[in-house]
């Protein structure tokens, strides 16, 4: 009851990438970025188990970015026909590269890492993955000519990895779609599927995580001109509820999500953001608690766990790890405070 995870990314080491970065360039190369990788992603797991992490993550330590980690492993994109964009509605311009033929893995995306964190681990091991309708809004297309026929390409290309994924052991798959807060519309008429299609035939646990963004200025910004209320959780839940995704991650902490709109989950297991991800002040364990005691007023407790608001890969490693220890520690508070009720 109430255990804990993390939404995904975590901090790389000063050794392997630049710190606090979104995009950090890596500081090895060749065989020794290969051998680091899988290094970090071992330091990952214990500094996890260490701050009382339930379900542990690879920290996403092999990738340099959510999105790109994967278009890297995929033929039929032109890397070099970069192209600006306004990602997310227009909230930020980015280059991106092109999609120029048909797409196909050309192998194992993440299996490196994911056998590691097996190897090197008895908890349980979430596995994140970008989710179709947010890699097909940070992408350019000349070829498919149409979002939702992209879409569905990269989620069979996303199901075929997740399936490996499972083979390796991975416990539960995240789709990560952030996108879901932008085109709510798109969510209804197309996104759950594009997920179905990419969560085809799995026996492990499925999750998708919708969030307002790493704690970067432009989802800062945006979120500044949200209005008191964010309601955009509102337009998409009753599909998530209605999905065949057993669990959705969301943002909680310091959001102005009202709480409510988690009782339209019902009969999810719902991934409740008690971390703030936008703020180097961390947490106090009786604060992490009291956004668990306002959450079990809409989510019944076999159904909550508790997480992240979303990834923390550009934070500093020693107020993240701090946050994951307060973390566990509410939870416990929360835990207790319940069995005694
Ligand atoms: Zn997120």
């Amino acid at each position: 009851m109430l255990t804990t995870t993390v939404a995904g990314s975590l901090p790389k080491p000063v050794w392997l990438a630049e710190p606090e970065k979104l995009w950090p360039a890596w500081r090895l190369s060749g065989p020794e970025l290969a051998a680091g990788k899988l290094d970090a992603t071992v330091l990952a797991i214990k500094l996890q188990e260490d701050a009382g992490i339930d379900v542990v993550t690879d920290g996403e330590q092999a990738r340099q970015h959510f999105v790109h980690g994967f278009l890297e492993s995929v033929d039929g994109i032109d890397f070099g026909r970069r192209v600006e964009v306004g990602i997310r509605n227009d909230r930020y311009k980015a280059m991106v590269p092109t999609v120029t033929g048909a797409l196909r893995l050309k192998g194992r995306v993440h299996g490196g890492e994911a056998r590691h964190a097996r190897a090197h681990t008895a908890r349980k091991l979430r596995f994140t993955l970008p989710g179709p309708m947010t890699i097909v809004d940070t992408i350019a297309d000349a070829h498919y000519g149409n979002r939702v026929t992209l879409a569905m390409a990269f989620a069979a290309l996303l199901n075929e990895e997740a399936r490996a994924l499972q083979a390796d052991g991975v416990d539960v798959i995240q789709f990560d779609e952030p996108a879901f807060n932008v085109y709510m519309d798109a969510v209804r008429d197309w996104g759950i599927e594009a997920l179905h299609r990419a969560a085809d035939g799995l026996s492990c646990t499925t999750a998708v995580h919708i969030c307002y963004g790493y704690g970067i200025k432009a989802n800062i910004d945006w979120k500044a001109s949200l209005g008191g209320e964010w309601r955009q959780y509102e337009a998409i839940f009753p599909a998530l509820a209605a999905s065949r995704i057993h669990q959705v991650s969301v943002e909680c902490r310091n959001s102005r999500v009202p709480m409510r709109l988690l009782s339209l989950l019902a009969g999810k297991d719902v991934v409740m953001g008690a971390i703030d991800v936008a703020d180097n002040a961390v947490e106090s364990p009786e604060a992490v608690a009291a956004v668990i005691t306002e959450a079990l007023r809409y989510v019944p407790k076999e159904h909550l766990i508790i997480g992240t608001n979303c990834g923390m890969a550009p934070m500093r490693g020693d107020v993240a790890y701090a946050k994951l220890r307060a973390l566990s520690a509410g939870a416990a508070l929360a835990r207790a405070a319940v069995a005694a009720f």
